[in-house]
Formats: C-alpha cells, sequence, structure tokens
C-alpha cells in the first residue's frame, strides 16, 4: 500500500458514514483524480458512491445530473454530497475567455460565428484556487432549493499526495505552510544582510 493510500484511509471511516445514507460526489475529470482508486471503493465492500466528474470537479455542470438523482432518489432531504477539488488542476489559473478563443479558432472555415454564437454564455469554471473554487459551489449547492435536507462537504485533494482534506483544514495547512515559507525569507534576507 502507498503510503499516502494509507493515510487516506484514515478520512474513509468519515466518509463511509457519508456513504452509507444518499452520497453523492462531484470531483475532477483529471486522471489523477479518480475517488474510486483514491478511496479505495469498490463493489466487494459495498461502499460505492454516485459520483459525477466535470472539468475543475466544478458544480455548475454537474446540475442536471445532480437534479436527476435527486427526482429519482431522496429529493435532496437527506444525504451528503462531496464536492471534491484537487491541487494542480488544469482549470486553475485558466482563463474562460482564452478557453473560448481556442475553441473557436480550431472549428472548420466559416464555422467561426456559429461557435462563437454557441459559447457565448458557456462559463468553463476558470479559478484562482481550488479552496475557494470548492467552496463556491459549497455555497451555490447549500442555497439551492433542492438539496435542502443534505449536508454539502467540500475538501481538496492533493494531487501528489493523494490525500483528501476538508476546506477548512487544507486552508489551516495551506496558512501553516506560506507562514514557513515567509519565515525561510525573512531568515534568508537577514542571513544575506550580514
Ligand atoms: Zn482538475
Amino acid at each position: 500500500m502507498r503510503p499516502w493510500t494509507r493515510r487516506a484511509v484514515d478520512m474513509r471511516g468519515w466518509i463511509r458514514e457519508c456513504w452509507r445514507i444518499w452520497r453523492r460526489m462531484v470531483a475532477c475529470t483529471d486522471p489523477r483524480c479518480t475517488p474510486e482508486e483514491y478511496l479505495g471503493m469498490s463493489s466487494a465492500s459495498g461502499d460505492k458512491a454516485t459520483i459525477v466528474r466535470t472539468a475543475g470537479a466544478r458544480a455548475q455542470p454537474a446540475l442536471s445530473t445532480l437534479y436527476v438523482l435527486s427526482a429519482v432518489g431522496n429529493l435532496g432531504k437527506k444525504g451528503v454530497i462531496m464536492v471534491i477539488g484537487h491541487t494542480d488542476c488544469g482549470l486553475q489559473g485558466a482563463d474562460d475567455e482564452e478557453i473560448r478563443r481556442l475553441l473557436v479558432g480550431a472549428v472548420d472555415e466559416g464555422q467561426e460565428e456559429k461557435a462563437r454564437g454557441t459559447l457565448r454564455e458557456a462559463r468553463f469554471g476558470a479559478f484562482v484556487r481550488p479552496d475557494i473554487s470548492v467552496m463556491e459551489d459549497v455555497d451555490m449547492l447549500t442555497a439551492s432549493p433542492f438539496f435542502r435536507g443534505m449536508e454539502i462537504v467540500g475538501f481538496v485533494q492533493d494531487t501528489e499526495t493523494g490525500l483528501v482534506t476538508e476546506v477548512s483544514e487544507w486552508r489551516v495547512q495551506e496558512n501553516r505552510k506560506s507562514d514557513v515559507q515567509s519565515r525561510e525569507i525573512e531568515q534568508a534576507k537577514a542571513n544575506g544582510g550580514k
């Protein structure tokens, strides 16, 4: 077992509790972020979840699926939706306008106007930091009238370690890291000044 897998197991107890009730996940399409793998789900152990994967783990494009799941399921009255973003995501630092420009630029000659029209209202969900995009989506789902009885929880997966951390804890860890970095920079400056 890889070390990160062992550490991810620590979270599984809690996540399994969520899975027992109605569980849904929104995760990124990135092949490195396959929740079945990093959370060790299997049919044999009966702990699989319904996973909707979208670019950047954005909840907006997952909505029609989440609505259908509610309509045929619990009508949003109980259960958990987990939104799991990740570090080093392709949509982090991207730009919706640039994505639109690339797509329109690649269509066949004569199709540009149609392509531009099709993408005019499209939102691709580019973001600056995974915790911010995840919490935006958690807030959006929480405010929705369709999931009122559900617990909506946000996580960030560290793509390097595979660890999945709840957003509030992830922020604490990131702040700690940047404190250490700025202390090191200060230290280097002080040493350089001698
Ligand atoms: Zn991603």
